[in-house]
């Protein structure tokens, strides 16, 4: 349960002041067991800084985080995190550098369980090949080294390390953005198995709307550091309601390429340093009016389990 979170980075000095880049400015969402969230926007619009926050790895500066129960902000912190660290893990983009070239697989996927001191001997090198055949892979990988191994299969061990102390939340930054199309159908379907088999949450980061399609139930959409529109998976993509969710959809690529390309957001993501008053979509949005530039719009439930931040949408009935 995420709650008004705010994170901001000191970033220098200017006359003596000191600046502070905004990152994420009152973010709000839950995420229930076994669901999966797709968190989606542009690169530098706060995705990956919410993963980190939500797996202890960044602490925030403002609002709350409750992970089963426990607020993982404030004074009781390190207590709660110690008490849920291993109920969480993170998948993250790049399986080349996630994975150690020098360690032979099996010692990557164990160190986990070699950290928290669980298991014996026997025990964790049977979990390893346990693990192995849960993700797709030969048992004896185990004694081979991370070069031996295409990008899919070398995400498959890194998925299988996640899994390694059976967590219940994982928030998978990117987990395919570093892999060709036909590998990434395949990891996507595996995380959508494994989920099944093991009750997983998933916070799923991504930069466009077509992966997060396969994968999540509902889907936000986050622009420089706020969430400008959240709903069920089946209700975004029918209807977006804010422009900058419609102009994503729109940058999806079509797989008919005789179509003329459709268009793409214009402009550039704002400067966090000084985000643009009002709206902070407005200098970029094609429907921008006069109050957009001075009015923030707020977060507001426009149907029910949806919300949009839009001044299109103020006093407009519930779809
Ligand atoms: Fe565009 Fe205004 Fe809506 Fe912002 S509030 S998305 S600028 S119409
Ligand atoms: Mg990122």
């Amino acid at each position: 349960q995420v709650r008004d979170l705010d994170m901001a980075f000191p970033a220098g000095s200017a006359r003596g002041q000191p600046v502070l880049l905004h990152v994420l400015h009152k973010l709000s969402f839950d995420i229930g067991p076994g669901e999966t969230l797709g968190l989606v926007g542009e690169s530098g619009s706060g995705k990956s800084t919410t993963g980190r926050i939500l797996v202890g790895l960044t602490e925030p500066t403002g609002g709350s985080v409750k992970l089963f129960g426990r607020s993982i902000t404030g004074p009781g912190r390190r207590a709660s995190l110690a008490a849920v660290r291993a109920r969480l893990q993170f998948v993250f983009q790049d399986p080349h550098a996630a994975l150690d070239p020098r360690l032979r697989v099996g010692h990557s996927i164990a160190e986990p369980i070699d950290i928290a001191g669980t298991h014996s001997r026997r025990e964790r090198n049977d979990r390893v090949r346990e693990l192995l055949e849960l993700v797709g892979l030969p048992r004896d990988s185990a004694d081979r080294f991370p070069h031996e191994f295409s990008g899919g299969q070398r995400q498959r061990i890194v998925i299988a390390r996640a899994l390694a102390l059976a967590p219940d939340f994982v928030v998978c930054d990117e987990p395919v953005s570093a892999l060709d199309v036909s590998m990434q159908a395949q990891i996507i379907n595996l995380l959508m198995d494994l989920q099944q088999r093991m009750g997983l949450s998933y916070l799923f980061i991504a930069h466009d709307l077509a992966v997060v399609r396969a994968v999540a139930q509902r889907v936000a959409v986050m622009y420089a550091g706020t969430i400008v529109e959240s709903a069920r998976r089946e209700a975004l993509y029918a209807q977006p309601q804010h422009p900058y969710t419609r102009a994503l959809l729109d940058a999806v690529p079509r797989p008919d390429p005789g179509r003329a390309r459709p268009p793409v957001v214009g402009g550039e993501v704002p400067s966090l340093l000084a985000p643009p008053a009002g709206c902070r979509f407005h200098t970029r949005c094609p429907h921008v009016m006069a109050r957009c530039r001075s009015e923030v719009p707020l977060l507001r439930e426009t149907a029910p389990g949806r919300q949009t931040a839009c001044h299109l949408l103020d006093g407009a009935p519930p779809a």
